[in-house]
């Protein structure tokens, strides 16, 4: 299988290319040139896998340029009971009204990305070694995209990590979760800044081409193919888990921000997974919500983006929707090209007129939560079923509840765990209530923190990672 990009101008790369590039050259996203279709048998077959059996089988028809040996090992040790809490690594469960909820956040940050950074990690890692090359990531973040990354990267061969987050603008639970790392490839930088200054520090050393060459620089942003790919097992996880019989279909619900999440459900879907609809749950940065209502796509810059209790849905230039609109538009890469131009300048597109494909043929629907919905569903859960969930999900049940057909089954995506979000749940169902917490980090704030403070000047984090990779 090739990886192409979403406008037409790149010559076709492996799977491996297209794990280790960031950006097409063209400046779009790579993709592969059709989608692998599963047949009815083959669907029956999977029913029965193991997560990790599943993800062996449709991993395999995307990363074609590894010996599939060598992928049931790196699989195999990373969908394990030990990092996802349980052998169904996704449990699904159901609340009082029927609604689903399929966990993706057992992994050891608590949230999703989880479930693809860890595969991630152990792909370079093999990549690399073949390769005999060694790479330096950097990266911004403000709390969950970072520590998912450290997380899959510890004390891994031939790759360091550099996570630049803000001086003092985490919660706690976040700051000790990336700080109380030992390992010696990665590197905590704690900027005097907003995260905006972080990101900005990236892009300025990114373009420091003699830089970027000379210390292998790379980054694992949410637009990597192989995220993509590992998200999409889920859902045929999930599928299987929420029916008894290939007949039937199911619609997901999916907390939304750069569309990377819900985008493995449409590719899930275009391979033949029965779903019904793809719901995509926005908070009050609700661009893609507009979107899938009237077909006019009006992504806003960081000042008009604003700060919510799902912030990690708080993005207005959903970097992932490129990948969609390539599909939507058959493949016509100029045309993408053309509407992203168009996004480059600041204005957005009008894609109304297919808005009945948008819905029929790819069954997208959307729907927005606000605070208030956030609270009151999380207060609703709780007294209706006894249990908490985080405001991410609690923004996808909210719009699930809303948008339920009769006898529709639906699945809501659980993006995080309650306890990395404690004040919001504080504030919805009271300071007395205990959010519980994994085991293994009861205590996590105690432990000793590893981090060096620096000031928000690209050229001073320049020189802290030549000191370090000397
Ligand atoms: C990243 C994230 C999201 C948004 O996922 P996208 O792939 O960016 O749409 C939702 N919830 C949580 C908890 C996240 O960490």
């Amino acid at each position: 299988m090739k990886y192409i990009s979403t406008r037409g101008q790149t010559a076709p790369k492996s799977f491996s290319q297209a794990l280790m590039a960031g950006l097409a050259d063209d400046g779009g996203l790579l993709l592969p040139q059709s989608y692998p279709h599963i047949d009815a048998f083959t669907l029956h077959d999977w029913r029965s896998l193991s997560y990790a059996e599943l993800a062996l089988q449709i991993i395999s028809l995307f990363a074609t340029d590894i010996p599939k040996a060598d992928l049931q090992t790196i699989i195999s040790k990373t969908y394990t009971a030990d990092v996802f809490g349980s052998d169904e690594i996704t449990p699904l469960r159901t609340l009082h009204d029927g609604v689903n909820i399929q966990a993706l956040s057992n992994g050891p940050t608590l949230a999703f990305k989880d479930m693809a950074m860890q595969l991630l990690g152990n792909l370079f890692e093999y990549v690399l070694g073949r390769e005999n090359r060694y790479l330096n990531i950097i990266g911004a973040t403000s709390g969950d995209t970072g520590s998912a990354a450290e997380y899959a990267l510890r004390g891994k061969d031939r790759v360091n990590v550099f996570m630049l987050s803000p001086f003092g603008k985490m919660s706690d639970f976040q700051r000790a979760q990336m700080y109380s790392l030992q390992d010696g490839n990665i590197f905590n930088i704690a900027i005097k800044g907003m995260f905006d200054d972080c990101q900005d520090i990236v892009k300025a050393l990114q373009n420091d081409h003699a830089f970027k060459a000379n210390y292998h620089l790379s980054t694992v942003n949410s637009i990597n193919w192989g995220r993509i790919v590992a998200q999409v097992v889920y859902y045929f996880k999930g599928y299987f888990a929420a029916t008894n019989s290939n007949e039937q279909k199911v619609s997901f619900c999916v907390p939304s921000g750069n569309f990377g999440n819900v985008l493995a459900g449409h590719i899930a879907r275009s391979m033949g997974l029965p779903i019904h609809r793809l719901i995509v749950a926005t908070n009050e940065n609700d661009v893609l919500n507009e979107f899938f209502n009237t077909g006019h796509y009006r992504p806003r810059d960081a000042a008009h983006t604003f700060v919510t209790s799902s912030p990690s849905m708080d993005i207005s230039k959903a970097s992932n929707f490129e990948r969609f609109v390539y599909d939507l538009l058959d493949h016509d890469g100029a045309k993408v090209q053309q509407l992203w131009q168009q996004v480059a300048t600041g204005s957005g597109f009008d894609l109304s007129p297919l808005l009945d494909k948008i819905h029929n043929q790819y069954g997208f629907a959307a729907g927005k939560s606000t605070h208030t919905d956030r609270l009151h569903t999380i207060a609703q859960v709780y007294a209706e079923d006894g249990e908490l969930i985080d405001p991410h999900t609690a923004d996808g049940v909210k719009v699930a509840r809303q948008l339920r057909e009769a006898g529709e089954i639906i699945v809501c995506l659980e993006t995080a765990q309650p306890a990395k979000f404690a004040q919001t749940i504080h504030e919805a169902v009271g300071d007395n209530v205990k959010i519980p917490r994994p085991d293994n980090l009861v205590g996590l704030e105690d432990l000793p923190q590893r981090v060096t403070i620096i000031d928000n000047d690209a050229a001073a984090v320049r020189e802290f990672i030549e000191a370090q990779l000397k």
